[in-house]
């Protein structure tokens, strides 16, 4: 079939949100005339898990709650529900990136056979537009800068070192310096002084400014003491590691008490199936692996360890409308990391290396001067 010998990497996606219920949305994709939803935010959506077997080509989708399931596979234009077989038009197909597509129809079929609640199709198809032009609405002209926590939320500590204070000093030195580098970018911080500011209330400070790019701050935890290094994340859905899933739950913790945990669940729900955040990831991941790449030397200059670039889902990058990355600094829970950071020279480096990754960053998607 002429689907699946389409690259899925060259089709052409549109989004569109189509089905409102209880629980949340799901937003379909279409590719060559046909539409999918991908198993992954179809089982978000309505409240169902889905465990992929690779190897045999195929996923089981499962009802937690009646312990019913459905088997689908990219093999074959049949599914196994309940025990009996459905045919279905069209065909699953397995993506690299969003794991199984299911046809529509296969999607309806499947909320209504396993008592997941019902899709009702309501499509507002948005074309995708071209590809904006290079930097036109990421060239960096406003930065926002977040210190984590503040206030009340001391975020974590280690005697009488608290994160909410370590986080203030390189943001604002952070600021100084950018400033210096790069006078044409406005610089912003979320907070100025020791005040709580809420993980919302940050959100919409660097929305209501339109700001091109959301740098928050942070310092880890681990209660392994040996644990130590710097991190850089991005937001995605599905975590790197456990560790990544664990930062993330430490940082997104003031916000969950906050909320109601209902609340709570269908914000990150419907977060999770906004695909208006893919616009944003990939600059996301070039920021933060530049920011990865200019704190490696400080390996060699003050033994500072970098694990990396990381995803996990933080709630604060999630609720920006622009490309977004978290620095977590290091682990105050680790001697070397907690001495390191607590040092003017290092800090200085630190400082330097993020600024040196913005200015490449500020590079790269700066708007090409018209030729005369
Ligand atoms: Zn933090």
């Amino acid at each position: 079939m002429a689907l699946a010998a389409a690259s899925p990497a060259r089709a052409e996606w549109r989004y569109a949100r189509v089905a409102d219920n209880a629980e949340g949305s799901v937003t379909v994709s279409v590719r060559n005339g046909a539409t999918f939803v991908s198993a992954r935010q179809f089982c978000f959506a309505l409240g169902c898990s889905v465990f992929y077997q690779w190897a045999s080509h195929r996923a089981v989708i499962q009802n937690k709650t009646e312990r019913t399931g459905a088997i689908v596979s990219s093999l074959t234009s049949v599914a196994l529900v309940e025990g009996h077989v459905v045919d279905f038009d069209g065909e699953v197909v397995s993506d690299e990136r969003e794991g199984y597509l299911l046809p529509l129809s296969l999607a309806v079929r499947l909320a209504g056979e396993l008592k997941l609640g019902k899709i009702t199709e309501r499509r507002t198809e948005i074309a995708i537009k071209s590809p904006e032009p290079a930097g036109s609405s990421f060239a960096l002209k406003t930065i926002v800068l977040d210190p984590g926590h503040g206030g009340n939320d001391m975020g974590t500590g280690f005697g009488s070192i608290y994160e909410k204070d370590v986080t203030l000093v390189y943001a604002m030195r952070l600021r100084d310096e950018i400033m210096k580098a790069l006078p044409d970018v406005k610089v912003i911080l979320t907070r100025e002084d020791d005040r709580y500011v809420s993980l919302p209330d940050r959100a919409k400070l660097a929305n209501s400014l339109n700001a091109n790019l959301f740098l928050s701050i942070h310092l880890n935890h681990a209660t392994n003491p040996k644990v130590e290094g710097t991190e850089t994340y991005i937001l995605s859905p599905d975590a790197t590691d456990d560790d990544a899933k664990r930062t993330a739950l430490l940082e997104n913790d003031t916000w969950l008490k906050s909320a109601k945990i209902g609340d709570a669940g269908n914000t990150i729900r419907s977060i999770l199936v906004d695909m208006e955040q893919t616009k944003y990831i990939q600059n996301s991941a070039l920021v933060a692996s530049m920011i990865h790449q200019d704190l490696s030397p400080l390996g060699k200059t003050h033994g500072l360890k970098t694990r990396g670039v990381k995803q996990a889902m933080f709630y604060v990058l999630s609720q920006v409308a622009m490309p977004s990355t978290l620095v977590e600094m290091g682990f105050l829970s680790n001697t070397g990391d907690r001495s390191r950071m607590m040092n003017v020279l290092f800090r200085d480096d630190f400082v330097s290396s993020l600024v040196a990754a913005l200015k490449r960053y500020a590079d790269k998607v700066k708007v090409p001067e018209k030729e005369n």
